[in-house]
């Protein structure tokens, strides 16, 4: 399996370091936008030998970037809708509250 992975520029912000991710062998791709939570994703169906494409946007509202207060890696959350948002809110306030994890940039 052969992957390229690059930069592009986010159809909904405009941010020019949402992350595109490609199989060159297969010809699915993503795009994450680490700004707004854009995801952009085309996938690959067989079905009896027959190759189909499914093409599924979701929208961007938010990006959470988190990280563990004693070190290891981040952690991005995409939000796609006002629930999704009310609940990382709720979530990121508790953790911090109980000094579990430290705010992250991009
Ligand atoms: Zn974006």
């Amino acid at each position: 399996m052969t992957t390229m992975t690059e930069y592009k520029t986010c159809p909904q912000c405009g941010f020019e370091r949402a992350v595109f991710d490609m199989d060159c062998d297969t010809g699915e791709s993503t795009l994450d936008c680490r700004s707004c939570g854009h995801s952009d994703v085309v996938e690959r169906v067989v079905t009896d030998g027959k190759i189909t494409w499914r093409h599924l946007v979701a929208p961007g509202f938010g990006a959470m970037w988190h990280g563990h207060i004693d070190g290891g890696s981040w952690q991005a959350n995409y939000l796609h809708d006002e629930d999704g948002v009310i609940e990382a809110e709720r979530w990121l306030r508790n953790e911090m509250a109980a000094g579990k994890i430290a705010p992250a940039h991009i």
